[in-house]
């Protein structure tokens, strides 16, 4: 799972890293609005946080934009002066929930779960398909109930897949959603992260579809 902070004040954006790496999201960081509405534009995000309060380009018209081209990702807008006239531009503008500054990092990092499990159709924080259970607020995997220890990456991996279960999901779109930009970038590198995986869960809960990609295996 991947996520955009935008947010111009360095320190809030450092805090919104850290804390979204520790919920198992790839972090991507920018001030600047224009360079928010391209990335948003041209990324796939699994989460965005959008500050409204931003040089050049503001929030607000870079959610307007997002939306007007069609881009549905979940978007909470974080917003230092919290009057009602600003809640209801940024819902009508497109965000799907706001948070007032200042807010306690514990209720966004809860915000931004819940966001993303209804995004993919989910609404307890326990995830479930075949033998595979992901808890998503402890950020712990099973097997048939057992734990299982894996990576950062290994659970953004899985966390995507399991969002979009029923469907094969192509390499490329696996290695967007489970790299931030910062990181490299390698078809091989995930084909290790699979392999890694599969001899950690045994056969038959990561599946391949020849020419389509990777999915979890139903019961
Ligand atoms: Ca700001």
């Amino acid at each position: 799972m991947r996520a955009l902070v935008v947010e111009d004040e360095t320190a809030i954006a450092t805090d919104l890293r850290a804390a979204l790496h520790g919920a198992g999201f790839a972090v991507d960081v920018t001030a600047d609005g224009e360079d928010a509405w391209f990335l948003g534009d041209t990324e796939d995000y699994d989460l965005v946080i959008l500050d409204l309060g931003l040089p050049g380009l503001d929030g607000l018209a870079v959610l307007k934009r997002w939306r007007g081209n069609g881009r549905g990702m979940p978007v909470l807008v974080l917003t230092a002066r919290g009057t009602w006239q600003e809640r209801v531009e940024g819902i009508e503008a497109g965000a799907d929930d706001y948070l007032p500054k200042p807010f306690r990092m514990e209720e966004l990092v809860a915000r931004v779960r819940a966001l993303v499990r209804r995004a993919g159709g989910h609404s307890a924080a326990l995830q479930e398909t075949g033998a595979l259970s992901l808890d998503t607020n402890r950020m712990q995997v099973a097997l048939r109930g057992r734990p299982v220890a894996v990576t950062a990456l290994e659970y953004r991996l899985l966390a995507y897949l399991m969002q979009n279960h029923g469907r094969p999901v192509p390499p490329p779109e696996l290695l967007e959603h489970v790299y931030g930009d910062d990181d490299a970038r390698e078809a091989n590198a995930l084909e290790a992260v699979i392999a890694r995986l599969r001899r950690k869960l045994g056969p038959g809960v990561i599946g391949t579809r020849r020419g389509f990609g990777y999915f979890l295996e139903p019961a």
